[in-house]
């Protein structure tokens, strides 16, 4: 059984991303199966529960308000909505909702208040429930947690010092704020990236350094490919090969052995075969439904083909870990603290973004 081990450096998960690809395969699967079993997948639901108008200037999301995509924002939805929502991905076979708001940052309140219910009510179907919502104070991760909530997810999405290349309206730091926030309490870290974004291999080892040298490390790490949208300042961007993203899902697997690792956006854009060449090498999730928040994902019919067609069965709830209580809104030990945290805003320029606003308002 493989050891976790918590003080990786870029060189040593570099070597490891390097390595001939048969060898790199061969040393991901038999770690996986020391952890994992191998033919079962989880199948998650990622719920766009508010959609667009963010005020950040992440530089691969459609969602920012200042680029401008074709996309149509929603007010957040209601509890009922949601809850409608989670028993389709129920009946459909998905074990895990993830609840995503286009937000900076959790602020206490009504919307708030209402998200807290949403969890409650995805608890109480036997699902586990996930929320991103952008940073969040320890007093409102401790409020998620009492809801019932599962998970939280806060991705690092690269290196750090690639990320200065990517948002430049908040810093790092804050992220893994954030993550330290959610580890305070008993709900657990989902945190990961996205590749093709123009960063090179060393930025892809430096983000697993960030994830692997956290004790504990995530319980689940999400691999995203990019996909380029139309208005965004990577919309230009190549497509990574199917080769890149089985090298990364193979290193994460190996520096991070227990975790889920989540093969998440851009699976359209890969074949089945390369798909089971990531569960090979030790993906352990998908995501279900045909919207992966704003972008395209496979059909839930076709995802069950390829199940069956490589013999894979979907992960029951809870398999992880036990399924936490839910407390009541009446019954609640934490109140609303009405903080106003000074997250970074870093405001360095990022030509490609900056020049992505300025098409806009040429077009215009
Ligand atoms: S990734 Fe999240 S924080 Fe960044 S612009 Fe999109 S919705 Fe906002």
């Amino acid at each position: 059984m493989s050891i976790t081990k918590h003080n990786w450096t870029r060189e040593e998960i570099l070597n490891i991303y390097n390595k001939p690809l048969m060898e790199l395969l061969y040393e991901a699967a038999t770690i996986h199966r020391q952890h994992h079993d191998p033919n079962t997948v989880q199948v998650s639901t990622l719920l766009s529960i508010k959609t667009g108008g963010c005020p950040e200037d992440c530089g691969y999301c459609p969602q920012a308000a200042r680029y401008h995509t074709n996309l149509e924002g929603n007010d957040l939805m209601s509890v009922n909505q949601v809850k409608a929502q989670a028993l389709r991905a129920k009946a459909a076979g998905s074990s895990r909702v993830c609840m995503g708001a286009a937000w900076r940052n959790v602020k206490d309140g009504e919307e708030f208040d209402n998200v807290l219910e949403m969890v409650r009510s995805i608890n109480k179907l036997e699902m586990e429930v996930c929320c991103t919502l952008g940073m969040l104070t320890e007093n409102q991760a401790q409020r998620l947690a009492e809801a019932g909530l599962y998970a939280y997810n806060h991705n690092l999405d690269t290196s750090e010092e690639y990320y200065k290349e990517v948002i430049s309206t908040r810093g790092y730091e804050d992220r893994l704020k954030t993550i330290d926030n959610v580890r305070k309490t008993n709900v657990t870290v989902c945190s990961g990236g996205i590749i093709g974004m123009g960063e090179n291999a060393e930025d892809r080892a430096g983000m697993l350094v960030a994830l692997s040298t956290l004790n504990p490390q995530p319980e689940s790490v999400p691999i995203n490919a990019l996909v380029p949208v139309e208005g965004t300042p990577m919309e230009e961007q190549e497509p990574v090969s199917i080769w890149e993203m089985v090298r990364m899902v193979a290193t994460t697997r190996i520096v991070m052995p227990e975790t889920q690792v989540r093969l998440s956006a851009g699976r359209t854009q890969m074949s089945r075969e390369g798909q089971a060449m990531c569960f090979f090498a030790g993906a352990n999730s998908i995501f279900a439904g045909d919207k992966l928040l704003t972008t395209p994902n496979p059909d839930v019919n076709e995802d069950m083909e390829m199940f069956k067609a490589l013999g894979l069965n979907p992960q029951k709830a809870f398999e992880k870990k036990e399924q936490p209580q839910s407390i009541d809104a009446e019954n609640s030990q934490f109140r609303p603290l009405g903080e106003k945290p000074k997250w970074s805003r870093p405001g360095h320029l990022i030509e490609r973004n900056l020049e992505a606003q300025e098409k806009i308002k040429t077009k215009v």
